[in-house]
C-alpha cells in the first residue's frame, strides 16, 4: 500500500460542508437571488475603505500585537462602556480575533475538556458543536420551539449535570431572529450561580436588535460578566464579512486561558483593517447607533412586499434574518424545500432543521435581507408566485 492511500479516521465524521456554502453554490448554479448564506450584497463604509488603504500606505502591514492593536482594543472597551455599563480593562480582558468564529473556538478549546459537558439551544450556529467535539466535550442541546424560542428554565435546570462546563448563548439569535430579555440573563444566573459553569455569549448581531429595550448583552449583567465570554464581530456591523475581524470580552482570568489557544491559532489579526476598524469606532460610532433604524427598514419592506405571498413570516426581533413558514406551500421538508426554491423558484433560501440535533419537523426556512431593496423586491415578487 503506497502511503498516499492512508484515510485518516476523522476526528469530526459526521461532518460535511456548511449548509451556507452548499446553498451559495446551488445559487450561483441556478443564477437564483442568493438569500441563503448572510451577507450584505452592498458594501461596507467609505470611511472605513479610505482607513484601509490609509494605514497599507503608512506602511502598517506587519505583525500586529497578539491580543490586538491598542487602538482598536481602546475603542472596544470604550463602547462597551457606552452601551453596557461596564469598561473592561482593554490590556488584559479584550482580545481581537480573526472574526467571531475565531473567538468562539479558541473560547471553547481554552474551557471545554473531555468529557465536559456543554449545553446549547437549537437552532444553533453551526460552529459550536464541531469545536466542542474537538475538545472531547458533549453537547447537551434545548430544542426551542416556533415561534417565539424561549428558553424554559425548568427544562434548562433539568439539563444541568456536575459535567457541566459552558453554556452557549446566542441573541440576537441566529437563525430565529428572536432575541433575549435582561430577565432571560437573570434567569440563566439563578440557574448557575452556585456551579463552576462559564457563558459563552455569542452576540455578533448585538447592534441588529430591533427590541424597544435595545440588546441585552450578558456583559451589561454584573454576575454573569465575571464568567462570560461576549463575542462579536465587525463583519456585521461594518457590512465586510469578508475583512473577519472579531474580538471578545472576557475577565481577565478567562482571557489569559483564551489568548493561550489564540496565540497559537492565528497570532493575530490583520494590522490594517484592525487600525481602519479603530477610526471608525471613534469617529463614527452614529453608524452602530443607526444600524437598527437601518435593518428595520430593510425588514419592513420585505416583510410588507410578502404580506400577499403564501409564506407567513414570523417575528423578527433582531439579525438580518426572517424566519418564513412554507406550510401553506409545500409538504416538502425543508431541506428539498430549499433546494426546489432555488432551482425552481430562483431564490436560495436555509432550511432551519440544519441547524438541530434533534428532529425539527417545521415548515420554516431562513431569508437574508441584509440585500439593496432592488435584490429584496425582486426576491419577493418570485416568492409571492408560490
Ligand atoms: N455567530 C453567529 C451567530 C453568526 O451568524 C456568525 C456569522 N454569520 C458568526 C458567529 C461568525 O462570525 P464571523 O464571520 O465574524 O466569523
Ligand atoms: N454566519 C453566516 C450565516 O449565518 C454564514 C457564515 C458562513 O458562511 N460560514 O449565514
Amino acid at each position: 500500500m503506497s502511503q498516499s492511500s492512508f484515510i485518516p479516521e476523522s476526528k469530526l465524521p459526521a461532518l460535511g460542508t456548511t449548509i451556507f456554502t452548499q446553498m451559495s453554490l446551488l445559487a450561483q448554479q441556478y443564477k437564483a437571488i442568493n438569500l441563503s448564506q448572510g451577507f450584505p450584497d452592498f458594501d461596507g463604509p467609505e470611511y472605513l475603505q479610505q482607513r484601509l488603504a490609509y494605514h497599507v500606505g503608512q506602511g502598517a502591514n506587519q505583525y500586529a500585537p497578539m491580543t490586538g492593536v491598542q487602538p482598536l482594543r481602546d475603542a472596544i472597551a470604550e463602547k462597551t462602556a457606552a452601551l453596557y455599563q461596564y469598561l473592561p480593562d482593554a490590556n488584559t480582558e479584550i482580545t481581537v480575533t480573526a472574526g467571531a468564529t475565531e473567538a468562539l473556538y479558541a473560547a471553547i478549546t481554552a474551557l471545554v475538556r473531555p468529557g465536559d459537558e456543554v449545553i446549547c439551544f437549537d437552532p444553533s450556529y453551526d460552529s459550536y458543536a464541531p469545536a466542542v467535539a474537538l475538545s472531547g466535550g458533549v453537547m447537551k442541546r434545548i430544542t426551542l420551539q416556533p415561534p417565539f424560542f424561549r428558553v424554559d428554565w425548568q427544562t434548562f435546570a433539568d439539563h444541568i449535570t456536575p459535567r457541566t462546563r459552558m453554556v452557549i448563548v446566542n441573541t440576537p439569535h441566529n437563525p430565529s431572529a428572536t432575541v433575549w430579555q435582561k430577565s432571560d440573563f437573570d434567569a440563566l444566573w439563578r440557574a448557575i450561580s452556585e456551579k463552576e459553569i462559564y457563558v459563552l455569549s455569542d452576540e455578533v448581531y448585538e447592534h441588529i436588535c430591533f427590541d424597544q429595550q435595545g440588546h441585552a448583552s450578558v456583559l451589561a449583567h454584573p454576575q454573569l460578566r465575571e464568567r462570560a465570554i461576549a463575542v462579536s464581530s465587525f463583519g456585521k456591523t461594518f457590512h465586510m464579512t469578508g475583512w473577519k475581524v472579531g474580538y471578545c470580552v472576557a475577565p481577565a482570568p478567562l482571557s489569559a486561558e483564551l489568548r493561550k489557544v489564540h496565540q497559537y491559532l492565528t497570532f493575530s489579526v490583520n494590522t490594517p483593517a484592525q487600525l481602519a476598524i479603530a477610526d471608525m469606532l471613534r469617529e463614527h460610532p452614529a453608524h452602530y447607533h443607526d444600524l437598527p433604524a437601518f435593518y428595520r427598514a430593510r425588514r419592513d419592506r420585505f416583510t410588507g412586499a410578502l404580506a400577499d405571498s403564501r409564506l407567513k413570516i414570523l417575528p423578527c426581533e433582531g439579525t438580518y434574518f426572517l424566519l418564513a413558514d412554507y406550510s401553506a406551500v409545500s409538504d416538502l421538508d425543508d431541506v428539498s424545500f430549499c433546494q426546489w426554491l432555488t432551482k425552481e423558484v430562483g431564490v436560495a433560501a436555509i432550511p432551519l432543521s440544519v441547524f438541530c440535533e434533534d428532529e425539527f419537523p417545521h415548515k420554516l426556512i431562513r431569508l437574508c435581507f441584509a440585500k439593496q431593496e432592488t435584490t429584496l423586491d425582486a426576491a419577493a415578487e418570485r416568492l409571492c408566485r408560490l
